[in-house]
Order: C-alpha cells, then structure tokens, then sequence
C-alpha cells in the first residue's frame, strides 16, 4: 500500500468527523472541465467576463450562449470513481458530508446523501426581476429560458459578485470548524470564501489531505498529506485502503 493513502487512510478511520470539500477538478475526468483545462470551455469563454453577475445583468443573451454549452458538457457528464468512492465513505459511515463548489449533480448522481452546494445548482432557474422559480425541466432546450414575466431567467448557480446561499455557508463552517479530517479534492482553492473552510478546519486541528493534479495555495501551509494524481485514482486507491485496514 502507498505510504501517503494509508497515512491518509488511517487519518479517516481515526476521525470522528471527516468532511469532503470538492471542486471542478473532481468532475474533469467525467468530461467537465475546470477553469485551466486547455481547450474547455474556459478557453473560449473568459469567467471573468461570463461567470460574473454583472455580465448577466447587463448582457444574459451573451452569458446564456456559455451556458448553453456548460449545460451540454453536464447533461452527457456522469459520475466517476471519485464522486462514487465518496458516496461508499459515507455509505461506510466514514463521511460526514461533501461540501462542493461545482453546481453538476454528479455527487447526488454518484451516490452522496448529504451535500452542500455552496455555489449553488444549475438544476433550477430563477427570474431576477419576479423571483418566480422553474425546475430545468421545465426549461430544457430553451435557449435563453423565459420567464412568464417576459425577463431571461438565471440559473441558481452562483455568479461572482453574488451571496453565498445563508444555509450552505452556515452549516458549512459548523462542520469545518468541528471536523477532525478534512479532504479538498480537485480545487485550487482560490475563491473566496470557499477557500476560508481549508483554514478553519486546520485551525481547529484537522488532520488535512489534498488530492490534485499539481500542488496549489494549501499544499505547503495548510495540508498534511498530499496525494498527487488524479482525483479518480486517488479516492479509488483511499477507499480501498480504508476498506483493508478495516478488515485487519
Ligand atoms: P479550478 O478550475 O480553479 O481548479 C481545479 C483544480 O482541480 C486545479 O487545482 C487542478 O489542478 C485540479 N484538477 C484538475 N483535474 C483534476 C483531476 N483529474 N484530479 C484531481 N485534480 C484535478 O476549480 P475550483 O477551485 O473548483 O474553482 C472554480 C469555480 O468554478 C468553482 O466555483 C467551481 O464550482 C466552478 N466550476 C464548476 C464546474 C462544475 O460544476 N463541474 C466546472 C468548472 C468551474
């Protein structure tokens, strides 16, 4: 067994709250791409002038063309070994919650009971202007969606330049600031305040393992363990080690 999964292994056995933040690096092996893949989405589309609340305010025929195509990429997405391997911990009993930044569904669809979307879901709209609110079903295949009201409708992800949802924030820092060890896979932990929950839980003495592709802003003052490679192979090989110290 590799010496860093099963230090982190015996991390998670030995924890009596272990939490799962995620990011868009978890869903790029389902074919979703994050914001450095080269040639995604991102390349065409810049975040700054797409993803932010006053590009839609100001131009939703233009933001909605990038939407159109994110919603493409996550319709065909499904979950992969990550997303599933998480879904087995807390199966197991070994994960308290996943806290996620991505708005795919893919943890729901792989199995995860309890997870925060702290930037919302993309799975329902709302209009601005009325608040009146739609499932995507109801929309699907509507480019731009319309609101009875007339007004382009925005979906209930979170924009730059919006609030975090009052709930999810909340409850997310309740559970960093109690947990006793913490996986951040697939994020390069930049924005804010998602990147404030890392901090916390180190704080209150939690034992942290990073799973990403390259190093990032945690790795040399926040995490405890690194496991370097990707989030599919690493949480496979993690849940694999805990099975196998459990059985000892
Ligand atoms: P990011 O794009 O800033 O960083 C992604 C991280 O994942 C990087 O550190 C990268 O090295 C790592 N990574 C890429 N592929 C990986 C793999 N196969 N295994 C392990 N690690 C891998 O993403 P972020 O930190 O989540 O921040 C971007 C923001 O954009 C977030 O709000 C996020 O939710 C949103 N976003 C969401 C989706 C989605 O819902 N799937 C996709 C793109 C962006």
């Amino acid at each position: 067994m590799d010496e860093s999964i099963e230090k982190a292994a015996r991390a998670v056995l030995d924890s009596n709250l272990t939490l799962a933040l995620t990011g868009a690096g978890i869903s790029v092996e389902s074919g979703i791409p994050d914001f450095r893949s080269k040639g995604g989405l991102w390349d065409r589309y810049d975040p700054d002038e797409y993803a932010s609340i006053y590009s839609f305010q100001s131009n939703p025929e233009k933001v909605w063309q990038m939407l159109r195509e994110m919603e493409e990429t996550v319709d065909k997405a499904r979950p992969n070994a990550a997303h599933i391997g998480l879904a087995e911990l807390e199966a197991m009993g070994l994960l308290k919650s996943v806290i996620t930044q991505n708005v795919d569904n893919l943890h729901q669809e792989g199995g995860s009971k309890d997870v925060i979307e702290y930037h919302g879901n993309s799975r329902s709209l709302t209009c601005l202007w009325c608040n009146r609110r739609y499932d995507y079903a109801q929309k699907k295949g509507e480019y731009p969606p319309y609101c009875e009201c007339g007004r382009i409708l925005k979906p209930d992800v979170v924009f730059f330049g919006e609030a975090i949802p009052m709930a999810a924030m909340t409850r997310s820092y309740e559970l960093a600031s109690s947990c006793q060890a913490l996986l951040i896979i697939g994020t390069s932990a930049v924005v804010s305040p998602f990147n404030v929950l890392p901090r916390q839980a180190k704080q209150v003495g939690a034992t942290i393992i990073e799973i990403n592709l390259e190093r990032t802003v945690l790795t040399d003052h926040i995490t405890d363990i690194l496991l370097l490679g990707k989030a599919t192979e690493m949480v496979s090989g993690l849940v694999a080690a805990v099975r196998e110290l459990k059985s000892l």
